[in-house]
């Protein structure tokens, strides 16, 4: 084993057979990791966490270390409950020195600043070792969602193996759509790791369908990837989604609040409605009129703000034609 030959900080080819823990760390910033180092295969990362607010992902892969304990693994799985940890104890979205978001800090500099050191650090000594990897969000404490499983399109090989890697979590809906920078999976897209997203329920807690979900799809995908022995599914057949418009999915940008105030959400998840639809309401704090929120296309309410507290511009609905 010629470790000190390797350019990473733990090279994941050259590990022994078995189950591991390692903390990735450099320039004030890291996270843990564990690692099941099989024979001969893929080598497939796994991480929650990206987002602070986010605990479906944290607890699954928690549950998994404690007592997944895989016999004749193909492969390598590398688990990473919590990515951000700063911001998991901030409770937050976002980092609470630098407000930076992970999800847009990708690929990150060495000297940047906490968030981009991070991006940087998870890049260059974790997600460039592996074939094939998996981001679990959700909707965290803000938002409500109606969960689904997505990727980045771009054709080819990558995009064919995404879509047989989304289709393992068949009781999600999936969404595709264009590359969008600073993700997690814009980096594993430019290097043509395959690569998913699945984003559950969150509304800040954890909900045990969700993990179930998660457990099953994940097991598919071990199976789909021959990691593990055993048939995938049978898997359901899979609302999908491919859209050409890179805004479609992100959430961030649909329905802002025209003013800061208290939210009313009249609608529920996974309702269909009719473009100009009153969705809810946002009032001024001051005496006036409260704002009425309308459907900005026809389609299915699959994001929905929890936080009733917005500022001008938070987003408070996203609609899918699915
Ligand atoms: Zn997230």
């Amino acid at each position: 084993m010629s470790v000190a030959a390797s350019k990473f900080q733990l090279s994941l080819a050259t590990l022994p057979t078995g189950f591991h823990h390692h903390r990735f760390e450099a320039n004030g910033v890291g996270f843990n990791a564990w690692i099941w180092r099989g024979g001969t295969g893929p080598v497939l990362l796994l991480n929650g966490g990206t987002h602070g607010d986010e605990y479906e992902g944290p607890t699954l892969l928690r549950q998994w270390i404690d007592n997944w304990r895989p016999t004749q693994l193909r492969g390598t799985i590398v688990m990473i409950p919590v990515l951000n940890e700063g911001a998991f104890f901030a409770g937050a979205r976002c980092h609470p020195f630098d407000s930076g978001n992970l999800a847009r800090a990708f690929p990150g500099v060495r000297d940047g600043t906490e968030t981009s050191r991070l991006a940087h650090l998870f890049e260059t000594e974790v997600l460039m070792q592996a074939t094939h990897y998996v981001d679990l969000h959700s909707g965290g404490n803000a938002y409500e969602l109606h969960p689904w499983v997505g990727y980045m399109t771009g054709g080819g090989r990558v995009e064919r193996e995404q879509r047989t890697l989304a289709a393992c979590f068949d009781r999600f809906w999936c969404w595709a759509g264009p590359f969008l920078p600073g993700r997690t999976l814009s980096s594993a897209h430019k290097r043509r790791i395959p690569a998913i997203y699945v984003e559950c329920r969150g509304a800040g807690g954890v909900r045990p369908a969700d993990l179930a979900v998660l457990d099953r799809g994940l097991h598919n995908l071990l199976r789909q990837l021959n990691c593990l022995d055993g048939p995938v599914g049978p898997l359901e057949k899979q609302r999908f989604r491919s859209s050409r418009d890179a805004e479609e999915a992100h959430l961030q940008v649909h329905h802002p609040a025209p003013h800061d105030g208290l939210f009313a959400c009249n609608i529920l998840l996974g309702d269909a409605v009719r473009q100009g639809q009153p969705l809810g309401l946002v009032w001024p704090l001051t005496p006036g009129e409260p704002a009425v929120i309308r459907a900005e296309r026809q389609g299915t309410v699959v994001a929905c703000r929890r936080q009733r507290s917005v500022r001008r511009g938070d987003a408070l609905f996203t609609l899918a034609p699915i």
